[in-house]
């Protein structure tokens, strides 16, 4: 049997990380929900349409045509904006900076969460997010919350964005984390919340390998549930 899980929880949390490797061995679909945001803040930027505007954002949308394709070489799957692989500049900060504020308009999150239930009707996917267990697919088999000390989620996306670029500082990183944080917790839209049945798992000291050995029990008791 083949089942939906979904992984949300607050930025940097390994999220991704986690969902990826589970992907990998279950054979499944991984879909990073927040790749989706982050292109829609991408073409909003670099057309300048003003978010703040029902009728520029409605409008906008209709021109927006996301894909995740499957890259060979890397093995993993990257974003596709109109045709174009944004899969590099959608991590950057400038679009980090924004991308919350993006989320919270309404439009775009209707826009989002269609597309992203219609990939829930094949099984056998796991999709990380903020509102997935909640919103998108509130009737999945496994819901994992997951938290960790925000000293090592800073130092983690810390470490990620210097890799590509050694102008950044700690201090600006925590402070997005924190920023994106706040207003994806306290937007009136599906706001960031762990789903009741949700099962929390708090990745702080754990090792990935500690990880998964938790996480593949989870998926046993959820497949023969
Ligand atoms: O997962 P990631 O950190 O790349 O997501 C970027 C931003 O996209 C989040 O901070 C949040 O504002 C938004 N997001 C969301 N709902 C999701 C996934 C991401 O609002 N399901």
């Amino acid at each position: 049997k083949r089942i939906i899980i979904t992984i949300d929880g607050y930025s940097s949390c390994g999220k991704s990380t986690l969902a990826k490797q589970m992907a990998r061995k279950l054979d499944y679909v991984y879909i990073d929900s927040g790749a989706m945001y982050r292109a829609i803040t991408l073409y909003f930027m670099q057309n300048r349409v003003d978010w703040a505007s029902q009728p520029a954002v409605v409008a906008a949308l209709a021109d927006i045509h996301l894909e995740f394709l499957y890259n060979t070489l890397t093995g993993a799957s990257e974003m596709h904006l109109n045709g174009e692989n944004v899969e590099h500049l959608i991590r950057e900060m400038l679009v980090a900076e924004k991308v919350s504020e993006v989320a919270a308009v309404k439009e775009v999150r209707e826009f989002a969460v269609a597309q992203q239930k219609k990939m829930g009707t094949r099984k056998g996917i796991v999709m990380d997010g903020r509102d997935i267990g909640t919103v998108v697919f509130p009737h999945a088999e496994l819901k994992i919350f997951m938290t960790a000390d925000i000293s090592i989620r800073v130092e983690r996306r810390f470490k990620e964005l210097y890799e590509k670029n050694k102008n950044i500082s700690i201090e600006e990183v925590k402070e997005n984390l924190e920023l994106r944080d706040y207003i994806d917790a306290n937007r009136e839209i599906s706001p960031l919340r762990k789903a009741e049945d949700a099962i929390i798992l708090d990745n702080s000291q754990l090792s990935r390998e500690e990880q998964m050995d938790l996480v593949m029990q989870w998926v046993e008791d959820a497949i023969m549930a």
